[in-house]
């Protein structure tokens, strides 16, 4: 007996955001961007982006950052949807977007790349294109470099520019604390404080180091705590001083390590426990120094179907 399936109307898909573990920044290239030798972790930070068949492209954003997030064809969730349509030439694409966005927007943790991974898998799904991991993975790093690690999630070494996955042998769940900055810091700002600073400097080639490997293999928060580094958390900290402070309460509170996550300004702090993570939220919120704190486990999967899709 022949059975037809019908088309879902619309499909949920939540992806999660990145901190960067270690994020070290090589010499520019001749296309003006840097190499980077980077080991990304996926957190339980989730935005939920819905996709539903419509006569119109459009994109709402829900949530305390909705302000921010452009609602037009700039926002990189439509951009990934349209790529992907014209890509597969799937007639009569068109499809209204709603983010319910949880990412700090411009908060150096991938929100956006986090949106235009879950608009490629749940397209992929409204669709019926059934696509294999590979192809999807190559339409995410034309969308940006960190869009690649969101379709995946865990724990994986990114280089190129951060586009280019390779899995890491590693063990245990991390428990992170995020202190959240009330305004973004924008990367290519970031980026080319990081220029002025190294003015004149030989870069190395960036490679991921034994001691953040070794600790990724032991499982073990204390080692990994140690091994965080982030080549661009000096120009982040001389673009937003403040954040200085932010990174010593979170030390002084008994963090396992501190880190600027990516290009800031989110400062991430690694803790032993889900325990210990709450007690630093509390202190960090008493301290005064911090505009907001959430906490979140690690590693998560990358975008995933969250509701069935919906029928006509
Ligand atoms: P990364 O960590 O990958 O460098 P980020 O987390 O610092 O990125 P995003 O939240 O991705 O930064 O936002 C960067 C800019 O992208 C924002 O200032 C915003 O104007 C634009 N943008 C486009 N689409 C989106 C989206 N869906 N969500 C958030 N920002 C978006």
């Amino acid at each position: 007996m022949n059975t037809v399936t019908p088309s879902p109307r619309s499909v949920t898909v939540r992806a999660p955001a990145k901190v960067n573990c270690e994020l070290r920044v090589g010499p520019m290239g001749s296309d003006g961007f840097h190499e980077l030798s980077t080991v990304f972790m996926a957190v339980g930070l989730f935005d939920e982006v819905t996709v539903t068949r419509s006569d119109r492209w459009s994109v709402t954003t829900t949530g305390p950052y909705a302000a921010h997030v452009p609602d037009g064809d700039d926002n990189l969730a439509v951009r990934a949807a349209r790529l992907l349509a014209r890509h597969m030439r799937v007639p009569r694409a068109a499809v209204s977007i709603r983010i319910d966005k949880v990412i700090p927007v411009a908060g150096g943790m991938a929100g956006g790349s986090a949106d235009a991974a879950a608009v490629l898998v749940a397209c992929d799904h409204l669709w019926g294109l059934r696509m294999d991991r590979e192809e999807l993975l190559y339409l995410a790093a034309e969308l940006g470099s960190d869009v690649p690690f969101c379709l995946a999630g865990g724990i994986a070494i990114g280089s190129g520019r951060g586009e280019r996955l390779a899995p890491v042998l590693a063990r245990g769940t991390y428990h992170w604390v995020f202190a959240l900055s009330s305004e973004g810091l924008s990367t290519p700002s970031v980026f080319a404080e990081f220029d002025r600073q190294t003015a004149g400097s030989r870069i190395p080639q960036p490679e991921p180091s034994p001691a953040m490997m070794t600790a990724l293999r032991s499982g073990d928060p204390e080692a990994l705590g140690d091994a965080l580094i982030n080549d661009l958390q000096e120009p982040a900290l001389s673009l937003r001083p403040g954040l200085r402070a932010v990174l010593d309460a979170g030390m002084e509170f008994g963090a396992l390590g501190g880190i600027v996550s990516g290009s800031g300004p989110t400062v991430a702090f690694l803790t032993g426990s889900s325990e210990h993570a709450l007690d630093l939220c509390v202190a960090l919120t008493a301290s005064g120094v911090v505009d907001q704190v959430t906490r979140a486990k690690g590693p998560v999967h990358g975008a995933q179907v969250l509701a069935g899709p919906s029928r006509d």
